[in-house]
């Protein structure tokens, strides 16, 4: 155990709660810490027993799909549906509106690409727009496509914000059946006339509940009221805030809603605090974790785009194979850093909340909050990039 783990000893967290207590006047982190309760940051992770195992309706073979399709998702080892995709697969082939709310990392990707690529398979005329809040999300849902559109000869289209204006542009003109893409941008080639969004008639909204935390609800309104009738509308989201239900009312027809209520992300989470003394130096605190060998693996969040990559700076100049992905850093640097990590060529990543939002990324050992989430809705999508599927995982919060 951690040496600065207060787990175990009877004062524990009572000292946990007086530590995260706005005492001292002016104190940078006082109005989040009084916001949250650190003992949430606290609990030992659930070990999922036979029990929990879900019993899906269907296999991938009893859908409806073209075989072509049903190949590729053999060859990326899916051999059952997870329950979202079991609950929505069928109706939005049938070609209903569907609202699918699931935990992250349930496979709601899958459950609106397989169907709409089967859709677009069988009837060439048919394009699909995806919105999702970031431009990382972006990518991995066009990487996701091409794996199971193999040999389909469909073609897709990214339409993200830091990347290359030609070569979006290029894309858009072979008219792909798929447009993947961030609100701004996407409003932005529309308004230059380069995306034709009244030929769309299914619309993908991907994490409606970041896209509204981020602001993106009026764009979301402008685009989707451009778009071509009778179309089919999927949201997908891991909650569904009011404003989404008003939207969801507004630009869904008859939609069938499928509610996951699966366990919690975080219960195969084992999630403690990290204390950081007065006299104690934060970055050697860190260090001393990182150089633990079950750290294998590490997303480390921060809230700054400047401190997040000055900390990567820091952890590099130690000797730590660290990058980071925030805001500030360009669409091609944010990539390699993301690529780097996923194939372990790197073992640190810094992050700000936003350039981390949906990403999966396989086999995160360990989330260490650096410096605390604003809220507790943002730590519960933190700790969701470790123990994904049926994985545990580890998150460290610190807390001075
Ligand atoms: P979400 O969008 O709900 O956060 P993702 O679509 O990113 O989840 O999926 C999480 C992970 O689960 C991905 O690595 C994906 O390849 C994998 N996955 C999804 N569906 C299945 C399935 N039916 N069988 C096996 N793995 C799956
Ligand atoms: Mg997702």
């Amino acid at each position: 155990m951690f040496s600065r783990n207060p787990r175990g000893k009877s004062s524990s967290r009572p000292s946990v709660n007086r530590a995260g207590r706005p005492t001292s006047r002016g104190r940078r982190r006082a109005p989040q810490a009084r916001a949250l309760d650190l003992t949430q940051f606290v609990k030992k992770a659930i070990q999922t027993t036979e029990t929990e195992v879900f019993n899906p309706k269907h296999r991938f073979a009893d859908f409806e799909m073209h075989s072509k399709l049903k190949a590729n998702v053999a060859a990326a080892g899916y051999v059952h549906p997870t329950p979202i995709q079991d609950g929505t697969i069928p109706h939005i082939l049938n070609g209903r509106d569907v609202i699918g709310i699931a935990n992250t990392g349930t496979g709601k990707t899958a459950a609106f690409l397989l169907p709409l690529i089967h859709k677009t398979f069988k009837h060439r005329t048919e394009k699909v727009l995806i919105i999702v809040p970031t431009r990382e999300l972006a990518l991995q849902i066009e990487d996701e496509l091409r794996k199971f559109a193999t040999g389909s000869g469909l073609c897709s289209a990214l339409c993200i914000g830091g990347a290359h204006m030609g070569d979006q542009l290029r894309s858009l003109s072979r008219n792909p059946s798929f447009v993947i893409g961030t609100p701004g941008r996407l409003k932005d080639l529309i308004e230059r006339k380069k995306l034709h969004i009244a030929e769309f008639n299914n619309i993908v909204l991907d994490e409606v509940d970041r896209m509204l935390d981020m602001g993106f609800i009026n764009d979301i309104k402008y685009l989707v009221a451009l778009m071509k009738t009778p179309r089919q509308s999927l949201f997908f989201s891991a909650t569904m805030p009011r404003e989404i239900l008003d939207l969801a009312q507004k630009f869904l027809n008859d939609p069938v809603t499928i509610t996951i209520k699966s366990r919690a992300t975080s219960e195969n989470v084992d999630q403690d605090i990290v204390r950081v003394g007065p006299k104690e130096e934060k970055i050697e605190v860190l260090h001393n974790l990182l150089i633990m060998p079950e750290l294998k693996k590490v997303l480390i969040f921060g809230r700054t785009k400047h401190g997040v990559e000055k900390l990567a700076s820091r952890l590099e100049d130690r000797g730590f194979k660290a990058d980071s992905i925030h805001g500030d850093k360009s669409q091609s640097q944010r990539a390699r850093a993301l690529r780097r990590f996923k194939n372990d060529e790197l073992t640190v990543l810094v992050a700000t909340d936003v350039a981390a939002r949906g990403l999966d990324i396989p086999d995160v050992t360990h989330v260490i909050n650096y410096e605390l989430p604003e809220n507790y809705e943002d730590y519960i999508h933190r700790i969701g990039r470790t123990g994904r599927g049926d994985k545990k995982g580890n998150a460290l919060t610190f807390v001075d």
